[in-house]
């Protein structure tokens, strides 16, 4: 008998946890997966005593379901994804659902909505972030895809998503294709620039002031309770103070070299793809990849020399907050240039996104959530079509509040050798964005002289002419 309004295929931790939200909620979801024996250990374990039902085949689960039948896909990226959509599709009729919540390649989405488009079956690409606690109790997500299918959806997801502000869903529709899983890419994108920002402000305190863990700690408690309020700042705090079963901290003791999975690469990857100078994001992936050469950078250590470390003699609080400044400024560069690369891929791809509801989606329930995304969701709301997050009033007062003490932290570290490739690409992002003239005319003109490239007049634009610089041929 059809009593379940949705199916969730995939009982790992993810998969587990987003049926229980959705049991909490209200709605009565059928279990399946592939390894079936999960199945009945899952409704006797962890879903004992809840509505959630389960099936032993995809036969049994579609029948338990209610037309247009939803179906969420929540196992491992890549051919399982494609190995479940084909097992299904026979199965299917017009007009029913298949969400894909894992983390998939948006041209993969793409690809697939376009494939079911076809068969008649409506298909969504969905971020979903927040890892498993943001599952079980809010998620923030991102659907997106075919868009006749959010009417049906639009209550499930918003319901179990995560709340801010007078209970407002970090969830709404993204767009079409692959847009979901492409913000959801983004969004990783610029998680890791925000951890690699924090974690340099972290190498300037430590080595640059002298700070031992419980004063650092204490000063990233006081920071979120300004504008970096936020889960990672939060986190930092409480990992800065946490001392191992010895009584000593923990941190130190944790080698420094930075697993990844990819989707910062794919964001970095993306950004050179479709031209767009998402810098920030960039340096954080390859602070991750020079991180990870722990051996030769043992080896460089004893022979590179670089300037001699001398005690800190300035004022102690206000390079804090001079420090406080320069992360301030450098992530409101990294969300600018992200919301650039969200632009330029709807252009790419003629997506129509909300860009505040893109901010609101990050607002709660995953891990770059914070106060400032709010501030983003005002500036779209202000401007709908405001070509840069820079050149908003608020945050355009916000950089020119922060600048001196960037500039200021960006030449200590460098004069004592501190490795700050985020704080300093940021920097030169809104150096050069504000600069009416670069010396990208002299690039031109180099590729005129090698290579007959031609060049474009300042003063006859539209009009390319070759010059023959050295007089001779
Ligand atoms: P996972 O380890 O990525 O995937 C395990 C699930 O995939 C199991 O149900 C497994 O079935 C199934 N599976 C694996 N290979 C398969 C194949 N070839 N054919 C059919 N099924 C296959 O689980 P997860 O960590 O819960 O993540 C699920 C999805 O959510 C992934 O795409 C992940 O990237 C994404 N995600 C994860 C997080 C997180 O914090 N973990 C956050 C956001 C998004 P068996 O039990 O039979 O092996």
């Amino acid at each position: 008998m059809a009593q379940a309004d949705i199916a969730l295929i995939g009982l790992a931790v993810m998969g587990q946890n987003l049926i229980l939200n959705m049991n909490d909620h209200g709605f009565v979801v059928c279990a399946f997966n592939r390894t079936v024996s999960k199945v009945d250990d899952f409704l006797a374990n962890e879903a004992k005593g809840t509505k959630v039902i389960g099936a032993h085949s995809l036969e049994e689960m579609v029948s338990k379901l209610k037309k247009p039948r939803r179906i969420i896909l929540l196992v491992k990226a890549g051919s399982a994804v494609d190995d479940f959509i084909n097992k299904l599709v026979p199965l299917l009729e017009t007009g029913d659902i298949i969400i894909d919540g894992g983390n998939s390649e948006y041209r993969d989405t793409t690809r697939r909505c376009k494939e079911l488009k076809e068969k008649g079956i409506l298909f969504v690409g969905s971020g979903v972030s927040g890892g498993e606690e943001g599952a079980r109790y809010g998620p923030s997500l991102m659907p997106g895809g075919a868009k006749e299918a959010w009417p049906h959806i639009k209550t499930i997801f918003q319901s179990i998503a995560a709340k801010v502000g007078s209970g407002e869903p970090c969830c709404d529709w993204v767009g079409d294709e692959g847009a979901g899983h492409f913000v959801k890419m983004v969004h990783n994108g610029i998680e890791y620039g925000d951890m690699q920002l924090i974690c340099e402000a972290y190498h300037l305190m430590k080595d640059v002031v002298g700070m031992d863990h419980d004063e650092m700690s204490k000063v990233f408690q006081e920071w979120n309770k300004t504008e970096l309020d936020s889960f990672l700042i939060e986190i930092t705090a409480n990992i800065l103070k946490f001392r191992d079963t010895d009584g000593k901290y923990l941190l130190p003791k944790i080698k420094d070299s930075a697993g990844q999975k990819g989707t910062g690469k794919w964001t970095a990857i993306s950004a050179l793809e479709y031209g767009v100078p998402v810098t920030l994001i960039g340096e954080a992936v390859f602070a991750r990849c020079l991180s990870s050469l722990k051996d030769e950078r043992i080896q460089a250590s004893k022979l590179l020399d670089g300037p001699k470390m001398t005690q800190f003699s300035g004022n102690k609080k206000a390079f804090l907050e001079d420090i406080r400044k320069a992360l301030y400024a450098s992530k409101i560069i990294s969300y600018a240039q992200g919301f650039m690369l969200l632009r330029q891929a709807a252009k790419e791809f003629g997506w129509t996104l909300n860009y505040g509801g893109i901010a609101l989606m990050w607002r709660g329930g995953c891990i770059i959530r914070s106060v400032f995304l709010g501030k983003i969701k005002d500036a779209f709301d202000r401007n709908p079509e405001l070509q840069n997050l820079l050149l908003d009033d608020f945050f355009k007062t916000a950089v020119e509040n922060c600048q001196d003490s960037w500039r200021r932290v960006i030449s200590t570290g460098v004069q004592i050798g501190i490795p700050m490739p985020c704080f300093t690409t940021a920097l030169s992002f809104y150096d050069g964005y504000r600069h009416e003239m670069l010396p990208a005319n002299l690039i031109q003109a180099q590729r005129d002289y090698f290579g007959a490239h031609t060049y474009e007049l300042l003063l006859k634009p539209g009009v390319f002419i070759h010059t023959n610089w050295t007089g001779h041929g």
